[in-house]
């Protein structure tokens, strides 16, 4: 791999590629798979290891956005659901569904009743692709989970969405070695400091950050997929755009697994937000 690393660095200054991809998180990955499947010529950088930003630390799930019903953002939930879908559909070794098991205190913004109901609408959005909905009561949670402690519950139910069964790093590593089979020339710990448009072309500055030489990649277009990083890089390359990032924060406590039911025990935390 170190190899092929180091004869794709000496390709990177070598031709003027159709596009270069900056970013190997999920959104440069399926980027270059896409587009050198489709015959283009492509180059992908990324200033660390390919996934190893933010896509090697999501939830790993691929979800149909149901928290979103709350807010009556129902374009959205449909579209997501599509995807949810689609990605089912294309991987399903890799992308598989699952049960949330979702139980409802008493005291609630709305009764178990009315969020189960939301429930159903989600999976009839969801073009009933998978499991059913099931409403459970507060004696038959008891007995399916007896991790949960029903003592203030008033009822729940569970539902289905998908995750990624093999993670997220894995996901999109797949994507980089498919763009590669199809010529995408691809290297890590490679950064881009910078582009400037020259005669109708893209000139980028690159480093490669392990050795510290320096070196320029021509492209026709350039696609910035720096995830956290886009809005810097547009700065410093003198694009605007319409659009910014806002950033927020998810967190995620590492636990044993407390139940052997290889379903998501999922509750509203007190302050209502969704704790899983
Ligand atoms: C806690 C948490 C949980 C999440 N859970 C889920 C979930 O369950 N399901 C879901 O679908 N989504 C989830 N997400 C969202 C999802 O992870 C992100 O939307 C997605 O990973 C963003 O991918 P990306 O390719 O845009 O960015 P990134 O993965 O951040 O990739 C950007 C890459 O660009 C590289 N880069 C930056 N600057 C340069 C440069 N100058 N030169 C070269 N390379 C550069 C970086 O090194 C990085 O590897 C979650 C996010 C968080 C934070």
């Amino acid at each position: 791999m170190n190899n092929l690393r180091k004869s794709n660095i000496q390709k990177l200054p070598q031709k003027t590629f159709d596009v270069l991809i900056i970013g190997g998180g999920i959104n440069g990955a399926v980027s270059a798979a896409a587009l050198a499947a489709k015959g283009a010529k492509v180059a992908l950088i990324d200033k660390g290891d390919f996934a190893g930003f933010t896509s090697s630390n999501s939830s790993n799930l691929a979800w149909g956005g149901i928290k979103y019903l709350e807010s009556h953002e129902y374009g959205l939930v449909n579209k997501l659901c599509k995807s949810r879908n689609h990605l089912m559909r294309s991987y399903p070794s890799t992308v598989k569904e699952i049960r949330f098991f979702t139980s409802i205190q008493k005291g609630f913004r709305f009764p178990p009743l009315f969020v189960f109901m939301g429930t159903i609408v989600y999976w009839i959005m969801g073009r009933f692709f998978t499991q059913s909905p099931q409403y459970l009561t507060a004696r038959k949670i008891k007995s399916l989970e007896k991790v949960v402690k029903t003592d203030n519950l008033n009822g729940g139910f569970e539902y289905s969405d998908a995750f990624l069964h093999d993670n997220d790093a894995r996901f999109v590593f797949n994507f980089i070695r498919s763009s590669m089979s199809y010529g995408c020339i691809a290297a890590n710990y490679v950064q881009a400091n910078g582009s400037e448009k020259i005669d109708g072309e893209w000139n980028t500055k690159a480093k490669d950050v392990i050795s510290g030489e320096e070196f320029e990649i021509r492209s026709k277009v350039i696609i910035n997929s720096a995830g956290p990083f886009v809005d810097p890089m547009n700065q410093v390359n003198q694009q605007t755009t319409e659009h910014h990032h806002l950033f927020s924060k998810g967190i995620h406590l590492i636990v044993d697994k407390i139940t052997d039911s290889n379903k998501v025990l999922t509750f509203f935390a007190d302050d209502g937000r969704l704790f899983l």
